[in-house]
């Protein structure tokens, strides 16, 4: 695990480090691909494609295919049965983590070695230093942080699988870093049930408001709930802390330990003056209001989350954000090198040194936008990637994947020294379709943000969306799910149908081409917007979360393909609005 002797490396050198990185792309690609293959070419996996056994970083462009889960999910398997890890990676695999994508129902599961999760702590070291480098001041205090866990599961070799942050929360890396500058205790962290953890983290982080510099969580998604469930209890809250005695409802024994520790008195002011922030009827700036000495909010923001932004910038207050990295279970990718960038103008820099990066070219619409499928153009390497120019990340791991496909679309926006940075564009996968039409997340995303601005001068704000393809009518359509609620309180809006009508049609006016001239042919029926009263997506979440997904890597999902969620947000429908007929 990263040593102190490392962290302190990183903290001190860090800055040097990066320079050496980013400077060094390809040279340092070349070496990482040498040191994978050196130790991994004689797996039962790989060896199969150096039939003469020479496993040079040429012939291994040349012969290893490009592979998705699907591919390796036979080799992974074996291993979670009791099957040595040697068939796939030369290294003794610590455990498995589970990614929120899934394969045939399951979660994936991808290997983890000691050395892999070294190098996700690098990545995370070296952009906190950036950000700390970016906020005067922000070295002292205390961070409020929302983190969660969730149950391991055990594979029946034994071999534990979990996601990476309930691992990386119970390493000493955690305990002995991080952990120190957390307003929650640890022991609240690593409660299992997440409602008990979320009000004690958010009592500790009221309890000690003045001390608190930087707020945040993992993903933007977590810190919109944090936000519901203080609507919903900050009464109860600040009664704790106005008598000094813990809810009786806090019944886990770590939780209990650490808040006795922290709630040891009644205090009577602070209850009045957090109670006279939250009676008031708007909750504009409520963070800020909260914890006055924040500096940032930290959270990825990018992606499927950017449907965060106007919520979470509304309850901030002109807090700036942070999206500090983008990783998944697979590998950590590229850190954020310019902290106060805006939401929408996110790039991440990759680093050579994490993983060995290809890029496959994804092809463009006549409008410029990434389309589903790759061209026929061969992968480039990480030094070779074009500004501008869409591509799929592949990547092949000191873990055991090799020229894995993660599923992700990015957009070359810059260099630093000679390492590309990306902008998230989408999720391959996640497109909404009928017949005759797709339609990315991207372009969904886009068109709702256009549409959501004629609603925002009438004080109504878009909280989340979702969507899916009602593909049972002779003529699909796209319907889509939109959680509405007043600016100042979470009243529901009066919904007013022409209103309504306009962001349907402005919606449909934002996609592209080919949905249009369908639309005009009579080929797809008219786009349904049905609006659901405030807490719904929560439902959803809650649902996901029951199906096993973690609450820390929850991702709402732009375009459903399962009944059940879309059941649950029907059930919290309150109005239901068609593009008029004669838009086309
Ligand atoms: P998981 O493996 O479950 O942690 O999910 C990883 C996926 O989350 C990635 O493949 C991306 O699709 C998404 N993701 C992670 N970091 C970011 C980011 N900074 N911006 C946008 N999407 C991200």
């Amino acid at each position: 695990m990263a040593s102190e002797k490392e962290i302190k490396e990183i903290y001190e050198n860090g800055m040097n480090i990066l320079e050496d990185l980013t400077n060094n792309v390809q040279e340092i690609q070349e070496l990482v691909l040498e040191e994978i293959l050196k130790r991994n070419a004689g797996t039962e996996y790989l060896s199969r494609f150096f039939p003469n056994g020479q496993a040079d970083n040429q012939s291994f462009k040349t012969n290893v295919p490009i592979i998705t889960y699907e591919d390796i999910k036979p080799y992974i398997d074996r291993i979670a049965n009791g099957e040595t890890s040697s068939i796939l990676l030369a290294y003794r695999i610590i455990q498995f983590l589970l990614s929120t994508g899934t394969s045939g129902g399951q979660p994936k599961l991808i290997p983890m070695t000691a050395e892999s999760f070294e190098k996700r702590m690098s990545d995370l070291l070296l952009s906190d230093l950036v950000t700390r480098k970016c906020f005067s001041g922000s070295d002292e205090g205390k961070s409020l942080y929302l983190y969660f866990i969730k149950p391991e599961m055990e594979t029946p070799s034994g071999l534990k699988a979990s996601c990476f942050t309930t691992f990386y929360f119970k390493t000493e890396s955690f305990k002995n870093g991080l952990a120190k500058f957390l307003t929650s205790p640890i022991d609240t962290i690593l409660c299992l049930d997440n409602k008990q953890s979320m009000f004690c983290q958010l009592l500790t982080g009221l309890l000690q408001r003045d001390e608190v510099v930087r707020f945040g969580s993992t993903f933007a998604s977590v810190l919109a709930r944090t936000i519901k469930f203080l609507e919903d209890y900050w009464r109860e809250l600040c009664s704790n802390i106005r008598t000094g005695y813990l809810s009786d409802w806090i019944i886990d024994p770590g939780c209990k330990n650490a808040m006795s520790l922290i709630l040891t008195r009644p205090n009577r002011e602070l209850a009045d003056s957090i109670q006279q922030i939250c009676e008031d009827k708007s909750w504009e700036g409520i963070i800020v209001k909260l914890w006055p000495k924040i500096k940032y909010i930290h959270c990825i923001i990018t992606g499927s989350m950017s449907q965060y932004v106007s919520l979470l910038e509304f309850y901030g207050g002109g807090i700036p954000f942070v999206s500090p990295i983008y990783k998944s279970s697979e590998s950590s990718f590229g850190i954020n090198l310019k902290p106060v960038s805006k939401p929408f103008d996110v790039s991440y820099t990759f680093l050579p040194n994490t993983a060995y990066f290809e890029f496959l070219p994804v092809g463009k619409d006549g409008e410029g936008k990434a389309q589903e499928t790759w061209t026929d153009d061969e992968p480039v390497d990480l030094a070779n990637v074009k500004l501008g120019r869409y591509y799929e990340v592949v990547v092949t791991t000191l873990a055991g994947l090799y020229r894995y496909t993660v599923g992700d679309v990015l957009k070359v926006t810059g260099f630093y020294n000679k390492s590309p940075q990306f902008q998230f564009v989408q999720r391959r996968n996640v497109v909404l379709s009928i017949d005759v039409d797709k339609t990315t997340e991207e372009d969904l995303s886009k068109a709702i943000m256009k549409a959501k601005l004629i609603l925002e001068p009438l004080g109504i704000m878009l909280t989340t969306y979702s969507s899916y393809a009602d593909t049972l009518l002779t003529l699909g359509r796209y319907v889509l799910f939109w959680e509405l609620k007043m600016k100042g309180s979470n009243d529901l809006p009066k919904l007013d149908a022409t209103i309504m009508e306009q962001c349907c049609c402005m919606v449909e006016e934002s996609f592209d081409f080919t949905y249009k001239s369908h639309r005009k042919g009579g080929a797809i029926s008219a786009l349904e917007l049905r609006v659901v009263k405030h807490g719904t997506f929560d439902e959803l979440m809650d649902f996901y979360v029951s199906k096993g997904v973690s609450v820390a890597q929850y991702k709402p999902p732009s375009c459903l393909k399962s009944e059940e969620a879309v059941k649950i947000l029907n059930s919290g429908m309150v109005g239901k609005f068609f593009s008029p007929k004669t838009m086309f």
